[in-house]
């Protein structure tokens, strides 16, 4: 994907913000970035199955961006099995259910970069993440990873702890009607949510 916005000559430092889904951009976008960079959203997670939560999760961020007035870049193209793929070469012994710890690793890394990518690629002056509001990720891990690929592609990585704004995303979400999902994302955190434990083998 080679994804390309037009610049707004904007005044502003414009920022590309990825947006893992509609409730945890709020704070995000809303209450820290908003006034203060010329922001997009950006919405690449090939991590989300199966496709009716990728549509979901696809058109509650749409919905935010409509709230929130801002022009968002929406990679739309569901294509887990190369995700799955990719996730099982990047550990070692490519084990039958991954591990939380190195398979969130790659899916923030995965993420991350293709934000840095676009945002480098389209004249951003930095980038950053709705993942930094969640409390149930890695978050050291997530701004380890964003402050490594914003120097390999030479832009800035904007950290801010976003999780200070826990609660009141949490209630914005309700009041717009978002989409508010019950798993992380991907497969195996589903069959974790429904079944509690990860399957032996
Ligand atoms: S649990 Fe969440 S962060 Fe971890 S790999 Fe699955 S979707 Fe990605």
């Amino acid at each position: 994907m080679e994804p390309r916005v037009k610049t707004s000559g904007a005044r502003s430092p414009r920022m590309l913000v990825h947006m893992c889904c509609g409730p945890c951009s709020i704070i995000p976008l809303k209450s820290a970035l908003k006034d203060r960079y010329d922001i997009r959203g950006f919405f690449h997670n090939p991590n989300i199955h199966p496709y009716s939560e990728f549509q979901k999760r696809l058109s509650a961020v749409k919905t935010l961006a409509g709230y929130l007035s801002i022009e968002i870049i929406c990679d739309e193209e569901y294509r887990p099995t190369a995700f799955v793929k990719g996730m099982k070469a990047s550990i070692p012994g490519s084990p039958k259910f991954p591990p939380k710890d190195s398979r969130c690793s790659f899916c923030y890394s995965t993420r991350l970069e293709e934000t840095a990518r676009t945002a480098s690629l389209n004249g951003f002056d930095s980038f950053s993440s709705s993942l930094l509001y969640s409390r149930y990720q890695d978050h050291e891990e997530v701004k380890r990873l964003g402050v490594d690929l914003g120097k390999k592609y030479g832009i800035l990585f904007y950290y801010e702890d976003f999780r200070e704004g826990w609660q009141d995303g949490i209630d914005a979400s309700k009041e717009m009607g978002l989409y508010r999902q019950k798993y992380c994302g991907c497969a195996y955190s589903r069959i974790e949510r429904y079944a509690g434990e990860p399957p032996q083998g």
